[in-house]
């Protein structure tokens, strides 16, 4: 087969025109020549593999663009990278690689492209499209893999045993594929990564993570956490998740599985947004259901304080896994911390003071929050369904209207503690703290707006119930 109408791009001309110089073959190989054939788009980086130097290849390219484009030569790796407009091409020499038990990093020897295909993690990611002049565009495909594309199937083109256990990275990896294309992973394949799950601990958690990103930002990303659970690596990555496995049942009360509840509010927020760390609330807001469950004959299961309990294991979890600790992960504490109060506030109708409440807390977050509780929905009750998201919506209307009228998102007290000092001409005390809070109360309370002339009439009159007396007095 030849797919010449992959290599339209003129980067490919220069890079068969180079390659042709030094009398090298040349090949562009792995995710470009799949995710063509799989329509996916306009790639952003293009792998080459060159039978010879790949780094003196890339240096020649270079030489041949009409910009010159700087290379950037990884010597430890035997590659080079240069950027080309947008799009970023990494050049390899094929390679035969042999590993040993305890890294995921191979010897290297030089090799044929066939080597160099045998290396690859997936028959769908072994594709090689030719560069040579005489040849351009034909296909070389050793392991079937355009029949496994279009099968929809994730297969090693070696032994799975020794793939996996090779570099365990692929585990995850095969899991992120088949959920980003909706592919199924081969049983064999599946059963080696059961057998190896417990490899995955020589992985970086860098790594992990990237791989754990990708699945999150699929469009069905249970996909991938119910692959993760079915093999045992999510034990290994998250156990926090997998603890949220099964229903328990005492005196006839059962409670619902919070794990293929959490993937469905993840399935659910999916369609609403493309935020990585909203998406991650979402994986993570019940975690602290599994250490606060607790069984009572009154009332049945609970999980009391849950919020609070998840919301400290995020940071946790986030530290274990070297994830960043900064504002992302305070905005994945604070979404698990206030996932179940417009829920409490959409059962009844809510007040304006509570709704005046929830964006004080949430701040510029309670549009995430509201998205958030709203993929929460997940029961099978038509009729508590449409409940639910009606009071959503009668909550949201209200969200606008009390922020039109008294503005708390980004609340900044209307009186200013240096203008109590100066009022009651004070030291710095208590008092000070304890009218800028009362006014803040009377705000969000709604029994004053938030201005600046009422809060100023009830700093004087608190003031005075605190025994204080203004400046003008004192005189
Ligand atoms: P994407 O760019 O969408 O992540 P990709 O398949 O292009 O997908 P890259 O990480 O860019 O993934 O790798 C490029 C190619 O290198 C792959 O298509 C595959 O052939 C090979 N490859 C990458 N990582 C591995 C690995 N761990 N083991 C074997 N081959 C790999
Ligand atoms: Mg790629």
């Amino acid at each position: 087969m030849n797919y010449k109408e992959a290599l339209i791009h003129p980067i490919f001309k220069v890079i068969s025109k180079s390659a042709q110089e030094l009398h090298l073959d040349a090949f562009v190989i792995g995710g470009f020549v799949r995710d063509f054939l799989l329509s996916r788009g306009d790639a952003k980086d293009i792998d080459i593999v060159a039978i010879g130097d790949g780094i003196q290849l890339a240096k020649q390219v270079a030489k041949n663009l009409p910009n010159n484009p700087n290379v950037q030569v990884f010597k430890t790796y035997g590659t080079a990278m240069l950027k080309y407009k947008d799009i970023e091409i990494e050049f390899v020499g094929a390679r035969k690689e042999s590993y040993t038990e305890n890294s995921r990093n191979p010897a290297v020897e030089n090799g044929t492209l066939e080597d160099d295909q045998n290396r690859r993690d997936f028959t769908i990611n072994a594709l090689a499209l030719n560069l040579n002049v005489a040849n351009f565009g034909e296909l070389l495909d050793p392991f079937d893999g355009v029949k496994d594309l279009k099968e929809k199937i994730i297969r090693t083109p070696l032994n799975p045993d020794i793939t996996y256990s090779d570099d365990p990275l692929r585990m995850l990896r095969a899991i992120r594929f088949a959920t980003q294309l909706n592919f199924v992973i081969e049983e064999h394949s599946l059963n080696s990564i059961t057998k190896n799950n417990n490899r995955i601990r020589i992985i970086s958690k860098e790594r992990i993570i990237t791989e754990i990103n990708k699945i999150l930002e699929s469009d069905v990303p249970s996909i991938g956490f119910i692959l993760l659970e079915k093999t045992g690596l999510l034990e290994h990555i998250l156990p926090e998740i997998t603890a949220l496995k099964g229903i328990d049942e005492v005196e006839g009360q059962r409670h619902k599985d919070n794990f293929f509840h959490t993937l469905e509010v993840v399935d659910n927020i999916s369609k609403h947004t493309e935020n990585l760390w909203l998406r991650w609330a979402a994986l993570l807001h019940d975690i602290g259901k599994a250490p606060t469950k607790r069984f009572s004959k009154k009332v049945g299961w609970t999980f009391h304080g849950h919020e609070f309990e998840g919301s400290k294991m995020v940071y946790r979890l986030f530290k274990r896994l070297k994830m960043p600790l900064n504002d992302k992960m305070k905005f994945v504490q604070k979404m698990v911390l206030l996932s179940s109060r417009p829920i409490v506030l959409a059962q009844d109708l809510a007040t304006d003071s509570a709704v005046r409440r929830l964006v004080f807390d949430a701040g510029d977050h309670i549009e995430d929050l509201m998205t958030l509780c709203e993929a929460d929905i997940t029961t099978k009750n038509p009729r508590k369904f449409n409940k639910y998201h009606n009071n959503f919506k009668i909550v949201r209307d209200k969200i606008v209207q009390v922020e039109e009228r008294d503005k708390v998102r980004n609340f900044q007290p209307p009186i200013t503690g240096e203008e109590i000092i100066k009022t009651f001409n004070l030291k710095p005390s208590r008092e000070i703290g304890i009218i800028k809070e009362f006014i803040k109360e009377a705000i969000l309370d709604g029994k004053i707006p938030n201005e600046y002339e009422a809060a100023q009439k009830l700093m004087l009159e608190k003031g005075k119930k605190l025994g204080l007396k203004t400046s003008s007095e004192d005189d």
